[in-house]
């Protein structure tokens, strides 16, 4: 099962993700996840990727169909996978059409922008293994210390206000054509829970099932 979760930044598609991984036993794969990681190694990938996502701009085409098509050939993918965070222009969406990837079922997560406003300019993310804490919603149980492992809490560079509106116009202008895309092929399912990441949580499982 091959599936694309669709959303704007800090709509919870890490966390959805993360969900469906567990329940359908498929792989999470994170091309932001991925890009950050190459930035922490020092890779000329994340050399490469850093000017752009520190401006809340989208990393070239090019090379994030790159990163996808090399990660999709793993062995841990031949049962299926959950994207998050990619596709997030046409061109990139046609790639996977071109590379004979069939996609199974879109989940829209819908979110509107000033909740987005709220939640990213209050995230902290564990520098060790990325859990993902809130100042007022997601509080760790020691101020500025991941649960998980213990790592430290930091804010995302591309987390500040003027950043986080850019990422949203980017969201609007070059992500959210997918929806229609998508629709047109009648792939889309939209969840429009958000009041609690629990909820969004069932909802979204709900959708992936409906689809087998
Ligand atoms: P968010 O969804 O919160 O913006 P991500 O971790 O998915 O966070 O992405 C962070 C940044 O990584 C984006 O702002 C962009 O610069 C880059 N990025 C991730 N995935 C893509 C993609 N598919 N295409 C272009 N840029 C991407
Ligand atoms: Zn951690």
């Amino acid at each position: 099962m091959n599936l694309i979760l669709l959303g704007a930044p800090g709509a919870g598609k890490g966390t959805q993700a993360e969900a469906i991984c567990k329940e359908f036993k498929i792989p999470a794969i994170s091309t932001g996840n991925i890009l950050r990681e190459a930035i922490k190694n020092g890779d000329e990938l994340g050399l490469k990727a850093k000017s752009y996502m520190d401006l809340g701009k989208l990393v070239p085409d090019e090379i994030v169909i790159d990163i996808l098509k090399e990660r999709i050939v793993k062995d841990d993918c031949k049962d299926g996978f959950v994207l998050d965070g990619f596709p997030r222009t046409i061109p990139q969406a046609e790639a996977l059409d071109k590379i004979g990837v069939r996609i199974d079922k879109v989940i829209e997560i819908d979110v509107p922008d000033d909740v987005i406003l709220s939640r990213l300019s209050g995230r902290r993310v564990c520098e060790d293994c990325g859990t993902p804490y809130h100042i007022t919603n997601k509080k760790p149980q020691v101020e500025g210390i991941c649960d998980v492992c213990k790592g430290k809490l930091v804010t995302r560079k591309d987390d500040n206000v003027d950043t986080i509106k850019d990422r949203l116009k980017v969201f609007h202008d070059q992500t959210a054509p997918l929806k229609d895309y998508y629709a047109n092929q009648n792939k889309l399912s939209v969840v429009s829970e958000y009041s609690s990441l629990e909820k969004s949580r069932e909802a979204t499982l709900a959708a992936v099932r409906g689809n087998i």
